[in-house]
């Protein structure tokens, strides 16, 4: 029984480190050419391996990410276990990027930026939290953890999720109904799903225009749920005053790509969070530690959902 790390060295040999003193008489490889294919039960990787039916005994794949869009699901066994990467490292991370985000937006800070460029000394009209209300698409494990930071703020808070939430101080909404209320009464939309073939493409011109005018957008979700020509319309027709966008479809983005230039939006090179190799081996030992035990291994993917 073998545990089989596919990813770069420096992550490894910190897993390696904390396999050895935490699950010693577990076999741990980062050697797919040299290690017993009969013998990997545990896989981690960021994509699925071309060769991988070479695992005729594989149980559990683990992502090295939060997402698992980029695994190819059909390549898999069915009886294979998909599980994705939640992390403490990957929550906190997102937690400053989400708060960040809404802070520029809601502080007008592009617009400062460019009246410094321009050396203009002048205050902007400054709503306050109160009155700057916040959605976020999906609730799931960053969803969540995103909007309790943001209690700290006051911002009027509001979530949408396939199933029906009941989240403290949150106007939870679900399904396509809830969608449209949320939208509607949003001012700062962050997007927190995950890339499934019911959210490609998700983030479209119909869906924009449901935000109030002048609304703002926070993408951190995956970069083909996003119609980039509709985010561009929607900001050069005054629909959204602002964008603040981590995720891009192709990634990096082409030299002459507008998103590089447009005044209203503030890029990022898909750096919103960033798994923590330290915080993924304990996360990913005590996984196996459930899984030895009989229980389902937390971030446990429902392969039909994709997510
Ligand atoms: P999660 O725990 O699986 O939560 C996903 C949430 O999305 C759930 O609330 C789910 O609804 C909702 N959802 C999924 N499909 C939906 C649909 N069709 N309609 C309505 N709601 C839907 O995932 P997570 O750990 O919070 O991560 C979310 C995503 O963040 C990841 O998949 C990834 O794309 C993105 N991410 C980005 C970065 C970055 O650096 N930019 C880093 C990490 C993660 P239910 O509650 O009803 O299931």
């Amino acid at each position: 029984m073998t545990f089989l790390f596919n990813s770069d060295a420096v992550r490894g040999a910190i897993f390696a480190e904390a396999f050895a003193r935490e699950l010693p008489d577990l076999p741990f490889s980062m050697d797919p050419a040299g290690v017993d294919p009969d013998a990997v039960r545990y896989l981690i990787t960021w994509t699925i391996p071309d060769n991988l039916t070479r695992y005729r005994n594989l149980e559990i794949v683990f992502s090295i990410g939060a997402g698992v869009d980029q695994f190819a699901m059909t390549a898999l066994p069915p009886s294979v276990k998909v599980v994705r990467m939640v992390e403490d490292g990957i929550v906190r991370m997102m937690q400053e990027y989400a708060t960040l985000a809404v802070l520029t937006l809601h502080r007008q800070m592009p617009a400062y930026r460019a009246q410094q460029a321009e050396r203009v000394w002048r205050p902007l009209p400054q709503p306050q939290a109160a009155q700057r209300r916040v959605g976020v698409l999906g609730l799931g494990v960053l969803g969540q953890a995103v909007l309790e930071r943001l209690k700290l703020f006051g911002f009027p808070l509001a979530g949408w999720s396939r199933s029906p939430r009941d989240i403290d101080g949150v106007t939870c909404h679900h399904g396509a109904d809830g969608l449209d209320a949320m939208l509607a009464e949003t001012d700062i939309l962050i997007v927190l799903l995950p890339l499934t073939t019911d959210t490609r493409g998700f983030l479209d011109t119909a869906l924009l225009a449901k935000l109030p005018k002048g609304a703002a957008l926070v993408h951190t979700g995956r970069g083909p749920q996003l119609d980039h020509a509709a985010l561009l319309d929607a900001l050069d027709s005054g629909q959204l005053s602002g964008a603040v966008v981590d995720v891009t479809d192709p990634e990096p983005l082409p030299a002459d790509h507008p998103f590089w230039t447009h005044p209203n939006i503030v890029l990022t090179p898909h750096i919103a969070s960033i798994t923590q190799p330290d915080g993924a081996a304990r996360a990913v030992i005590g996984n196996l530690r459930r899984h030895f035990a009989g229980q389902d291994p937390v971030g446990l993917v429902d392969r039909r959902r994709g997510y």
